[in-house]
């Protein structure tokens, strides 16, 4: 029998607590609020007690701390099994993890170990009822996510096992205000991990800085197929720079070769939230819209009336990118 508390896996990168697990942990007591439960978490790695008073501030109310220095970088397997312990010995109804590269490693891991559910890439989640050949479960985990090539919303559960398990894709979660005042409570977790569990040993670890930084920008520009030719594109480009944004995309202008993945914004590329996002050219399909339809203020321009993105734009503007661009430049630059 599980509790009704919800757990995070805190994935931290050179001792600082990834935005991914800080986004989880609002989501967390989210669904613990609705289960009368509480949101715990789970911190692995070496030296790095101060970052726990992050988590503290989003609510998070007791963290398992498993401390040694072989930990201090992610290793798979010593990860999976610290992780699958301590679920084992508290029990939560709900685990989540970052859809990261080390949540996407881990979490199957630990979910093949305790033989539970995962769903990957979960965009929405909530506790609700679910009858299945007149057997009905309570307060379960609705895990909620595009699959079919995003052409259906799938609901899935798995309530026969536990816990429930999900990973989340960084920027999918709303990240809620900080209360300074909260601490969580602190219990060191002793592991049980043999030398031999320890297979591979991180000697160096290498940053490689991303070319654009879309989670971060908080004025985002993008160019869809409708602007992706040299010259709409340059203007796209313009608009981004003299707004301070970043330039954005759709997934075709990234598969044309003409700009980088890190550029596209949707479902298979990232997710983001800016103060503005601009769309430029994009039809706005679901896809995309995944990925950007909780921007604060969207603007799109299309040639197209019946677009599916003026659904979903607060402002939009029914003419030619070529047009349109220059003087929404010349405007600005005008006000500044
Ligand atoms: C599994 C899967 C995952 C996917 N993941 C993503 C994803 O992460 N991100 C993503 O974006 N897509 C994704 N897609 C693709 C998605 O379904 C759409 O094909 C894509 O978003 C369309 O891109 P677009 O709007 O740029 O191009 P189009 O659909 O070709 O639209 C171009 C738009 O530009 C307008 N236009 C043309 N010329 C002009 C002009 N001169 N001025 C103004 N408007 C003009 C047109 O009216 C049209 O609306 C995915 C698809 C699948 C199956």
């Amino acid at each position: 029998m599980s509790t009704k508390n919800v757990m995070v896996f805190l994935e931290q990168h050179k001792k600082k607590i990834a935005n991914v697990s800080i986004e989880l942990i609002c989501e967390a007591n989210r669904l613990a609020a609705t289960l009368g439960g509480e949101v715990e978490a789970i911190l692995i790695g070496n030296g790095i007690k101060e970052e726990m008073s992050i988590p503290a501030h989003y609510g998070c109310k007791k963290i398992f701390y498993a401390e040694d220095k072989r930990l201090s970088h992610f290793t798979s397997i010593p990860y999976a099994k610290i992780i699958a312990d301590i679920i084992r010995e508290q029990k939560p109804q709900i685990v989540l993890f970052g859809a990261t590269t080390m949540g996407r490693d881990v979490a199957p891991r630990v979910a093949s170990e305790l033989k539970c559910g995962l769903t990957a890439d979960c965009t929405e989640l909530k506790i609700g009822d679910h009858t299945i050949k007149d057997k009905e479960f309570k307060n379960i985990l609705l895990q909620i996510r595009p699959a079919f090539g995003g052409n259906i919303i799938a609901t899935i559960v798995s309530p026969e096992s536990f816990p429930s398990m999900a990973t989340v894709r960084p920027g999918v979660m709303k990240l809620e205000e900080a209360n300074t005042k909260l601490k969580a409570q602190i219990v060191p977790f002793t592991h049980k991990l043999k030398d031999s569990d320890f297979m591979t040993e991180i000697l160096e670890v290498i940053d490689e800085a991303k070319a654009v930084n879309l989670q971060a920008a908080q004025i985002i520009v993008s160019a869809g197929m409708g602007a992706s030719d040299t010259s709409a594109l340059a203007l796209v480009k313009d608009l981004a720079k003299t707004l301070g944004g970043e330039v954005g995309s759709s997934r075709p202008v990234v598969d044309s070769g003409v700009l980088i993945k890190d550029h596209q914004v949707g479902q298979t590329g990232v997710t983001v939230r800016p103060n503005l996002y601009i769309a430029c050219g994009i039809s706005g399909q679901i896809q995309h819209r995944a990925g950007m339809a909780e921007s604060k203020r969207i603007i799109a321009i299309n040639k197209d009336p019946e677009a599916p993105i003026f659904s979903i734009a607060h402002y939009g503007i029914v003419g030619d990118v070529n047009d349109v661009i220059p003087k929404m430049i010349k405007a600005f630059k005008a006000k500044a």
